[in-house]
């Protein structure tokens, strides 16, 4: 005979927990999604679920997703007077989110916060500020950002500061640069970031600041979405010394599922098709007033082609093994930079399919403990580090 206690005792150590409930237990963060810039360009409710793009309130639920970091971000046409403001007007429109959907969402400044907003079933929203430039290189916009929740500063964007020279400007112009790196006040703006407990994210900036950085940091630091060079060589893909580095400081790789920065063979895949439909990319161009929204539309209008031109799912877990194998299962993360590139691989639309990563993890012997780091461990520790709590 079998009492009901031993029978449960008995249950519970042969029961294998399935990967969804290994997925659902885990807390899931993305450090990198750029909605908010649609959002205020479409007028979007992504409160509500939306038929198109990655990301909405309802979709990141069935994903599983407990943290999303907010992509603060501006182009370069927006400089001095401008680029602050219109950080600004992004970080409004999250707050007004927050406002419209108290239920479902709430801004949180560290892991102890991220951790509540967990337990009370919201999704934690945070805030990354992808690019220098919106600082104006003022010192007091810093601590203004820094107060209104930003977690992490992406030193540059593809163009660069007065101050930090970006991977495609040490690649592409090397030579034409003012500066190569930090300059002494990029080194000023490292430390204030440090003593703010803000996050220093390296996604962008060239190997010459990268380093730079590394050699003035106090603190670990990030690269919020960014892939292996080594798999898929791509100027703002991370090599493997840079990877090991990271490591070596403490930080974390977030990796991006953008189809460009994963395959190698992508973007001449991409030229070619652009090329084939360039009347009508034209056309779509003038009609909306803007090349990437026009793109975006060419993508739905032809789906059945490019779908073709997406890798398959099993790359982004390639790069994911990679980065783990190479500098250890505690320095690699997930920033999907959804709503931010025109492509993902096979399997991956929206948030809804984050399990399919855990699920794919544990395929090729991933543990729950590694998943659970990988998901979002990694994340709270950093952001502890960082903050402080
Ligand atoms: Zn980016």
């Amino acid at each position: 005979m079998v009492t009901a206690a031993a029978a449960m005792l008995i249950f519970t150590e042969i029961h294998a927990q399935t990967p969804t409930e290994i997925h659902e237990k885990a807390i899931l963060v993305d450090t990198h999604n750029d909605v908010l810039s649609n959002e205020l360009i479409n007028k979007l409710d992504i409160g509500k679920l939306q038929t198109a793009g990655n990301f909405d309130l309802v979709r990141a639920k069935q994903g599983g997703l407990d943290a999303q970091v907010f992509s603060i971000w501006c182009g370069p046409q927006y400089g001095k007077g401008t680029a602050f403001k219109f950080a600004n007007r992004e970080i409004d429109s999250l707050y007004a989110l927050i406002a419209r959907y108290p239920d479902m969402i709430t801004l949180v400044r560290n892991s102890r916060e991220l951790e509540k907003a967990v337990k009370e079933k919201k999704l934690a929203a945070l805030i990354g500020v992808e690019g220098g430039h919106m600082i104006e290189d003022r010192m007091d916009y810093i601590d203004s950002l820094a107060k209104r929740g930003m977690c992490y500063l992406t030193l540059t964007w593809n163009n660069s500061t007065s101050w930090a020279s970006s991977a495609t400007d040490e690649t592409t112009r090397r030579d034409s640069l003012k500066h190569v790196g930090l300059t002494d006040y990029g080194k000023k703006i490292v430390r204030h970031l440090n003593d703010l407990g803000v996050m220093i994210d390296l996604s962008h900036p060239g190997e010459q600041t990268f380093y730079d950085v590394l050699a003035t940091t106090t603190k670990p630091v990030i690269a919020s979405h960014s892939s292996s060079y080594t798999l898929c060589p791509f100027r703002r893909n991370l090599k493997d010394a840079q990877l090991k580095a990271i490591a070596k400081n403490g930080g974390v790789v977030f990796v991006n599922f953008f189809s460009g920065f994963l395959d190698s063979t992508f973007f001449k895949k991409y030229n070619d098709y652009l090329t084939v439909h360039k009347t009508e990319l034209d056309s779509l161009t003038k009609l909306y007033n803007d090349v990437d929204l026009a793109t975006d539309r060419l993508f739905v209008i032809h789906k059945t082609e490019t779908d073709q031109l997406r890798p398959p799912l099993s790359l982004l877990i390639k790069h994911i093994d990679y980065i783990a194998k190479l500098i250890g299962v505690d320095h690699v993360g997930i920033g999907s930079d959804f709503d931010g590139a025109p492509s993902y691989p096979l399997g991956m639309d929206d948030v809804t399919d984050y399990p399919k990563i855990t699920a794919e993890l544990l395929k090729i012997g991933y543990t729950e403990k590694d998943i659970d780091k990988i998901l979002g461990g990694n994340f709270l520790r950093v952001l502890k580090a960082n903050t402080g709590r």
